[in-house]
């Protein structure tokens, strides 16, 4: 799954990051790498910066100090430079935020069209191919109010992926998501995963940090006290503050 080599190039790079909101420091000096292929699964208590971590990749948050970099290409907050930026990152929240008067492949086809300037043929084909990839070929044409949540959250992942980001952040995809939907949404990313896609993933479903993460970091009290492969991290975490989290999940 991961193409992680001494020598490989991380596609994500944070070094000494701060953030602060006002006088409140929310993130405290965090360095992190992901590499090409990599599924880095990140995982730790409310309000410990896991949200405002992946806010901060793709530049929704800025950050007070330290360095970003996405593929080589430093992050800054000049308007041109913070656009290519994004245009790479793929992100899928919680609520799903599909628009509502549009059908699900008009949903998957408006960034296409806006913001890498394909024609509606092209956008639509790709749409077509990524509903295919995700079980919901058939909806194409539907509303988003027709669908369950579950399928809903499988649009949103073919929308972010449409527009072949180098890299996806996953927040809490499942969280709002009733238990019986949670499966469906695992197993897409579990193909996408598999497929070779690099992934920064938070969630509260362990067992898909234990069957597709690479690394497992987790992050407590606005740094990352821990991080290893899933075996390592779950089942022997060796700092206090990771005992206590797993100890309260189980
Ligand atoms: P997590 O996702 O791990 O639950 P968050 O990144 O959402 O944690 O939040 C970390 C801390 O930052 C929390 O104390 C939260 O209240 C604070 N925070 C997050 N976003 C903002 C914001 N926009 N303004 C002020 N404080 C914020
Ligand atoms: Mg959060």
């Amino acid at each position: 799954m991961s193409a992680q080599s001494p020598s490989a190039q991380p596609l994500v790079s944070m070094r000494g990051i701060v953030k602060r909101f006002g006088d409140n420091v929310v993130l405290d000096g965090v360095d992190l790498d992901v590499f090409p292929g990599e599924v880095v699964v990140l995982i730790g208590p409310s309000g410990a910066g896991k949200s405002t971590l992946l806010r901060c990749i793709n530049g929704l948050e800025r950050i007070s100090e330290g360095t970003i970099t996405i593929d080589g290409d430093e992050l800054t907050y000049a308007e041109g430079t913070i656009n290519r930026i994004r245009s790479r990152i793929g992100m899928v929240f919680q609520s799903f935020n599909l628009f509502p008067h549009m059908t699900v492949a008009s949903n998957i086809m408006m960034a296409q069209r806006d913001v890498l300037g394909r024609s509606a043929k092209e956008a639509r084909s790709r749409a077509l191919e990524l509903l295919d990839r995700v079980g919901l070929v058939d909806k194409a044409d539907a509303y988003p109010e027709s669908l369950s949540g579950g399928q809903q959250q499988r649009v949103a992942i073919a929308r972010a992926l449409a527009m072949d980001p180098a890299v996806m952040l996953f927040d809490e995809p499942t969280s709002a998501l009733d238990p019986e939907l949670v499966g469906e949404v695992l197993h897409v990313m579990r193909e996408l995963a598999t497929a070779g896609m690099t992934m920064v993933v938070v969630t509260h479903e362990m067992r898909f940090a234990r069957r597709a993460a690479d690394r497992v970091v987790l992050m407590a009290d606005r740094q990352i006290v821990e991080q290893g492969t899933p075996k390592e991290v779950l089942e022997h975490p060796s700092s206090e503050r990771g005992q206590a989290f797993l100890r309260q999940l189980s």
